[in-house]
């Protein structure tokens, strides 16, 4: 699909940044998020405004006032309702021109199995490890890049999997999970997390500069210090190491 005098004029900044080219490119990507809640809220808008043409959203969740301090796409009078719902309005009613799908589910294996394999990239916007590992496990099924942030109380943590190539999730997943509870979170750390996922999504598609590839990003708000360290692929992890370097 080529840009018109609308999306040229709509994107000029970047358009001048990264080309028209790339800007099409952008239109005809696709791009899962699995969650829409803080991190999922920053990064759906930068993907909205910036053009990716088509979103598809996983979140079966409702919006609750407690969800109001870090979940941007939603307010008060949204309180009950489906976020899946309310973010394909919202998507929508911000970037007309872009294709938004929103499903109202649980994360599970037969919709991951569905939608992994339409997309071009992944995001991983949850909360929770178990539904993050099979993420990553159908990343690295369908050789998908995966983009996934964490975030608890003012820290986060961000890194970018390319199967077969990176590290996937489970070589770097915690030793110990804390059983699912209410996670602290100050309502800018998801914001943050969640515009660096949109950064590295961009960058991912387009093919430029240096995604967190091998680098595990750690950023802690608190004390203003943002640290990459290097992460290196389990040889023996059941997910990956099927995957050789070379495919
Ligand atoms: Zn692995």
């Amino acid at each position: 699909m080529m840009l018109d005098e609308y999306d040229i004029s709509r994107y000029d900044r970047q358009i001048r940044v990264f080309g028209v080219e790339n800007q099409e490119k952008l239109r005809n990507s696709t791009v899962l998020v699995v969650g829409a809640g803080g991190l999922g809220s920053a990064v759906l808008t930068y993907l909205t405004y910036m053009g990716i043409g088509k979103l598809m959203v996983v979140d079966e969740g409702i919006v609750e006032l407690s969800n109001l301090n870090r979940q941007i796409l939603y307010n008060d009078s949204d309180i009950g309702k489906l976020k899946a719902d309310v973010v394909c309005r919202k998507l929508k009613e911000a970037n007309p021109r872009i294709y938004v799908e929103c499903f109202a589910r649980k994360f599970d294996r037969v919709l991951g199995e569905e939608l992994v394999k339409k997309a071009d990239v992944v995001i991983d916007a949850l909360d929770n490890w178990d539904d993050r590992l099979l993420l990553n496990e159908l990343c690295v099924k369908y050789k998908k890049p995966l983009i996934h942030a964490g975030v608890e109380g003012w820290y986060g943590q961000i890194t970018t999997v390319l199967p077969g190539k990176t590290p996937c999730l489970y070589c770097i997943k915690p030793s110990r999970r804390r059983a699912k509870s209410t996670i602290p979170v100050v309502g800018v750390t998801p914001g943050v997390l969640g515009v660096l996922e949109a950064a590295e999504a961009i960058k991912v598609i387009l093919n430029l500069g240096q995604p967190l590839y091998g680098r595990l990003l750690l950023i802690d708000l608190y004390t203003m210090e943002f640290r990459s360290i290097e992460i290196k692929r389990n040889p023996l992890c059941p997910v990956c190491s099927i995957l050789s370097a070379e495919s």
